[in-house]
This record gives C-alpha cells, sequence and structure tokens, in this order.
C-alpha cells in the first residue's frame, strides 16, 4: 500500500525517507516540492534525483482533492466541488484509505489578495439551524493532507491570476474544533515558511464555540486567528439557534474568550449572522456589547443569505441600526456581504448544491 505524503509534516516526511534508506535533506525536497511548489506528481519533483522520484511514484502516492466542478460567480468568486477519498468502486478502496466523500471550497480574489475558504470536515454535525451544511450532517472527518490540499489546488488552478497575499478562512463544512488534530496539523503546514509559508494573522479558524477545543487552542504557540460564531444576543435565542450552546452557553464560551491569551494587537471576531425578525434588533445589539465586554474584539455582522431556509434577511436599516448600536458603544463592527450568492458559495450555502447558473464541468 502506498504512504501517502500530502498532508506529512517536515518530522513525518523525515521518517519515511529514513524507512527508505534516505537522508532528512531528501525529505525537506520533498516538503518543498509538495508545499511551496504544489507539485502533485513525483515526475515534477524535479529537484529529487531521478532514481529517488521513480522509487516514490511506486511507494508513495499524492492524493490532492480532485475537481468534480467548479462555479463562477459573477463576482469572480469560484466555488470548487471536490471529491476525496478513494474513488467509489475503484481497486484503492481499501480500510486504509478514507472513505469517499464531497467537500466544498471557496476562491475570493479581491484587492491584491485571494481569501480561499475551505472545509474542515465532509458535512457536519453541529446542526445551526441557519445553516445549509447542517443539514448534510456528518459524513467524515477530513485528513490534514484533505484540508491542506484544498489550499494547494485552489492555488494551483488559479497560477495565473494570483494575487501577493493569500487569506485562508476554515469556514467551510464542518466544525474545525470537532476535528482538531488533523486541522492543527494542516494549520502548521499553511503557517510554516518553508511549507505554504502564510502569516498567522492571515489564518481563521471559525468555531461554533466548542469550548474544550478554544481551550486547547489557546495551549498552542503556532495557531490561527480565532472567529466565533455568535449569532444570538441571548441564551435562549442561540439555544433556538445553535443547540450547541445547550452544551456550551454564552457564559461559559465568553469566559474562555476572555481568557484566551492574544496577541498583541490581535482581537477575537464575533461573526453574527442577521436574520430578519429573529436576532437583528437595537435590543439585540445592546445585548451583544454587553456580552463581548471585557474581550478584545469586533463584530462581523453578516445579512442572512437567502436559501432554501425558512428566514428571512433583514431589511438595510436593521443592518445600519445595528451597526450604529455597536459602534456608538466603541465596538468596532463591520458589515460582510457574503461573496458567490449566485453560486450557493455564500456563508452557510456550502451543501454540495447544483447551481442554476454556467458552471465549468470537468468530468
Ligand atoms: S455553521 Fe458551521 S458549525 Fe454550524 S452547522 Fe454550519 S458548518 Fe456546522
Amino acid at each position: 500500500m502506498p504512504v501517502e505524503v500530502l498532508g506529512k509534516s517536515t518530522e513525518e516526511l523525515r521518517e519515511f525517507a529514513a524507512s527508505l534508506g534516505e537522508k532528512p535533506f531528501r525529505a525537506a525536497q520533498l516538503h518543498h516540492a509538495l508545499y511551496a511548489e504544489r507539485r502533485f506528481a513525483f515526475s515534477e519533483m524535479t529537484n529529487l534525483p531521478a532514481a529517488l522520484r521513480e522509487r516514490l511514484a511506486k511507494d508513495a502516492s499524492i492524493t490532492p482533492p480532485r475537481v468534480l466542478r467548479k462555479f463562477p460567480s459573477v463576482d469572480g468568486s469560484i466555488r470548487y466541488l471536490f471529491s476525496i477519498g478513494a474513488p467509489a468502486g475503484s481497486a484503492s478502496e481499501s480500510p486504509a484509505v478514507p472513505k469517499p466523500a464531497q467537500i466544498e471550497a471557496v476562491f475570493m480574489p479581491r484587492d491584491g489578495r485571494q481569501t480561499i475558504c475551505i472545509s474542515t470536515q465532509a458535512g457536519c454535525a453541529v446542526d445551526c439551524h441557519f445553516c445549509l451544511t447542517a443539514q448534510l450532517g456528518l459524513i467524515r472527518n477530513l485528513t490534514a493532507g484533505e484540508i491542506v490540499g484544498q489550499v494547494l489546488v485552489a492555488l494551483e488552478e488559479n497560477r495565473e491570476k494570483l494575487a501577493p497575499q493569500t487569506n485562508v478562512v476554515l469556514m467551510g463544512q464542518g466544525e474545525p474544533l470537532l476535528n482538531y488534530d488533523a486541522t492543527m496539523a494542516a494549520v502548521r503546514i499553511l503557517l510554516d515558511p518553508k511549507g505554504v509559508g502564510l502569516g498567522p494573522r492571515h489564518i481563521t479558524l471559525s468555531t461554533s464555540g466548542i469550548v474544550p477545543g478554544i481551550e486547547r487552542l489557546a495551549q498552542e504557540k503556532i495557531r490561527p486567528s480565532l472567529a466565533i460564531s455568535l449569532n444570538a444576543s441571548s441564551d435562549e435565542q442561540r439555544d433556538a439557534l445553535m443547540p450547541i450552546n445547550r452544551k456550551y452557553p454564552l457564559a461559559v464560551l465568553l469566559e474562555a474568550c476572555r481568557k484566551f491569551p492574544l496577541r498583541p494587537r490581535e482581537y477575537f471576531t464575533f461573526e453574527y449572522v442577521l436574520l430578519g425578525g429573529v436576532n437583528d434588533t437595537p435590543e439585540d445589539a445592546r445585548r451583544v456589547v454587553r456580552l463581548i465586554a471585557n474581550v478584545r474584539s469586533k463584530v462581523n455582522l453578516i445579512p442572512w443569505n437567502p436559501g432554501s431556509l425558512p428566514y428571512r434577511p433583514p431589511t438595510p436599516e436593521s443592518v445600519e441600526e445595528f451597526q450604529r448600536v455597536l459602534v456608538d458603544k466603541g465596538v468596532p463592527s463591520f458589515v460582510r456581504y457574503s461573496r458567490g450568492q449566485d453560486v450557493f458559495a455564500a456563508c452557510g450555502q456550502l451543501a454540495l448544491m447544483e447551481t442554476p447558473s454556467p458552471f465549468v464541468e470537468l468530468r
């Protein structure tokens, strides 16, 4: 059975190289070819000697997510539908190969940078009621290689038009802190200056509020920025929208945030999806101000994206008023209109949807 190398750390590649009788510097070369040069075939790793390339082609594998379809939006974003794991019915289907699944990532170019939103699980078990992904249920956790692979493939796909800066947001399908080890292994590769080489402020992990995961993340030397999906101004409201709140209520969640060791000039981001008539009144905004007092934070307001769920977007006036209350109380607050709405790429819309818009079918 070939050894999958995508997702392995420098240390793991060193152990693999040693198992082949190769010196540690060969592992560093393999690491560079995989993550810095984004080579997905050993034959293209021209920094390795030909004999080693041939051996690796026999003894190892590189399995990036396969692009099944891409859905370009009129705003320039592209939603990718990826297939991962062993192709169903293939000879390589075995207990050692993760089972086949489909996931999504979104590439969003803008103003000298690209932001790539990636998935950490196929589906999700958390069951936020405003989120289409929740309707899939949890299919399975992704491996580190499948998580980092989404970034590498999205960059390769857009190689000709890449801007100098890349941001990655772990806000696609899944709750990253419920797939902690694989997510953090992928984050370390993304942050490794000899790997993908992103800056720590350029990766944001978004959580529904898994408190033990937040506490674990607080212990990490190398970690992404943290965003909390708040979406409610009271426990009663949050219990109704996000059942996870019954396990980790607001007081417990916000205490974990207060204890979290922020870096100098670092802010927590609280995300707040504004649902018309549900959580968008000025009184909600005043309660949010009280809830997040003493947490160095900013609030991203995300007007609800119309979809098949029984919610309605907030009015432009209620969005403006909500933001005004926050800003008047000294809370930095920004309105984020989701991108890619026409191709179901927007926040809370990632649910393997087909789209009425034109898309590029690859196979
Ligand atoms: S919002 Fe995030 S955590 Fe909640 S169900 Fe959707 S994918 Fe899961």
